[in-house]
Formats: C-alpha cells, structure tokens, sequence
C-alpha cells in the first residue's frame, strides 16, 4: 500500500522548511505521495517538483485556500490542480492581499494589550514577502518570552475573544471551489474537526460545502482525535465525499505529527487519491 500525505506547508507559507528540504525529508520518511499544500500559495511547487525528481517520491500539487463561511474560517485544499491555472493563481492572490493589512492590524491589537513591536517581529519570522499569516506572529510571541510554545500561542492570543485578534475577510465558500475545480483539482474540506461549530452547524457547513461542489473531507488530520476520524468518516460514507489524509506538517519541533505520520484511513471509504 502507497503511503500518501495530502497536507504540508514550507517557507513559502508559514511552514519551516524549503520544498526541497520537505520533499527529502518525506522521501526518507516513506511518503510515496505528497502534496505541498501552502496557504494561498502555489509558489514553492516548482522547486519541490525538481527535488521529487531526485526521489521515487510522486508530488502532487496543491494549495490550502482561506475561506470566511459565517463568522468563521475554513480551510479548503485544492488537490492536483494544475498550478499554471490563470483563475486559480488570480484567486490565490486576492486572497493573500488581504493578509498583508490584516497583519498590520493584528499588530495594532496586539499593541493595545499591551504587546508592541509585534508587526515588526512577526516580519523577522517570514519567509516569503508574499505571505504574512498568524503563526509568523505566534513564532514572535515565543521567542519574545511572552508564550513558551506557539501551539499555546492559538489559546492565549490571536484567536476570538483574545488580544490579537482581529475579523477578517478570506474568499467566499463557493468561489474558493470554482478556482480549484477550474484548476482541474479537487476540492478537500481540511481539518473539519478544527472548526468551532456545534453538530447542527458542522451538518449545515457540510451541506453547503457538498452544495458548492466541494469533493472530500479530511479525515484523517493530527487535528482530529478518534472519535471526530470516526465522526468525519460517518459524514463522508453519508455524504458520499472522497476522504484525504494529512499530516499538516509545518516544521521540526513544531508539528508533533511528522510527515507520514498518518494512519491508514478508516475501512469503507472512497480515498481522494482512488483514481489518480
Ligand atoms: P492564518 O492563516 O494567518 O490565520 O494562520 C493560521 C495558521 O496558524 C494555521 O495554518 C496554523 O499554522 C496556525 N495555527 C492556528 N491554530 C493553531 C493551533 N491551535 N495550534 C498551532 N497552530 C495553529
Ligand atoms: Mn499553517
Ligand atoms: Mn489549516
Ligand atoms: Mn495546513
């Protein structure tokens, strides 16, 4: 059985590792399949493809979109797009327009709890001048003394109700579908187990997400614990979505999942991958 890892980021999002460094480092994991899945980005697909050219690994090309459905936001990966997508790459760059503001203002809450300096840090950590995201500021609160790890970063700051936050518009639901489904890619519903919703709203996000033309779910994220795998493969077998799995691997010392890490997916589903 091929081992597949469907989600990871590298320096040009918020991950810690260059494609070339992420792709050898799944090749000598064992991932057969790996998709770069970048936030709002397909930049770093060209480099991470020469580097799979070295291996026996296949790459797959893929992008995490940033959507705003309701009052919160999702993340919809777009699966084997094709990169070159004029639609898809128009798409990608409204949204990380919208990032490089939104830090500013993150930057001007956080100083008003009492936190300055923090746009200023936050740039020290990025790695691409296309795209700003939270966790270039997580990674500044952490190294400034103020959180001792970025994942207690999420509880502390940054998210609603705390210092840092701030509302944002990402794209909407069903046009972030259209750009990957224009891209010849599929559209994957990532981490659904992450979304704060109760079971009502989580069904009537499913039936929106089915509605807008949306083809899988991720199943299987370090994101989810046994009874959401179990929960999300009811609502996929329901649904008749494909299912995805992925280690949303950002980096060393920061992701307690490595590359690969993912189990088998649960018996009786349809894997994303079934007919590629
Ligand atoms: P942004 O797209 O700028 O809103 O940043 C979102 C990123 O912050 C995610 O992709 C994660 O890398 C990181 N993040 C969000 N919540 C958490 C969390 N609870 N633990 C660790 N990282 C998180
Ligand atoms: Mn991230
Ligand atoms: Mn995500
Ligand atoms: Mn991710």
């Amino acid at each position: 059985m091929l081992r597949y890892d469907l989600h990871c980021h590298s320096t040009h999002s918020d991950g810690l590792l260059t494609p070339t460094a992420l792709v050898q480092r799944a090749a000598q994991r064992g991932v057969d399949v790996l998709a770069l899945t970048d936030h709002d980005e397909v930049s770093g697909l060209t480099e991470a493809q020469v580097a799979a050219g070295e291996t026996d690994l296949r790459l797959v090309a893929g992008a995490e979109l940033s959507v705003s459905w309701r009052d919160i936001t999702l993340h919809v990966l777009g699966l084997r797009v094709d990169a070159e997508c004029p639609v898809l790459r128009n798409g990608l760059a409204a949204i990380r327009a919208g990032r490089a503001q939104r830090a500013r203002r993150i930057g001007d809450a956080l100083a008003d709890a009492g936190i300055p300096g923090a746009y200023e840090g936050a740039l020290r950590f990025v790695t691409s001048e296309r795209l700003i995201s939270r966790t270039h500021f997580a990674r500044f609160l952490v190294d400034s003394g103020h959180v001792r790890e970025t994942h207690d970063v999420f509880k502390r700051y940054l998210v609603p109700g705390k210092p840092g936050h701030v509302e944002h518009a990402w794209a909407d639901l069903p046009e972030a579908i259209e750009w990957i489904h224009a891209a010849g890619g599929r559209a994957v519903l990532a981490h659904p187990g992450r979304y704060k919703v109760g079971p009502t709203a989580l069904r009537e996000l499913l039936a929106d997400f089915t509605d807008a033309g949306g083809d899988g779910i991720e199943v299987l994220s370090p994101s989810h614990n046994a009874t959401e795998v179990a929960d999300f493969a009811g609502h996929a077998r329901r649904l008749g979505l494909l299912a995805s799995s992925g280690s949303d691997y950002h980096g060393p010392g920061e992701s307690h999942v490595d590359l690969g890490g993912m189990p088998p997916l649960p018996a009786g589903l349809t894997p994303v991958w079934h007919d590629w």
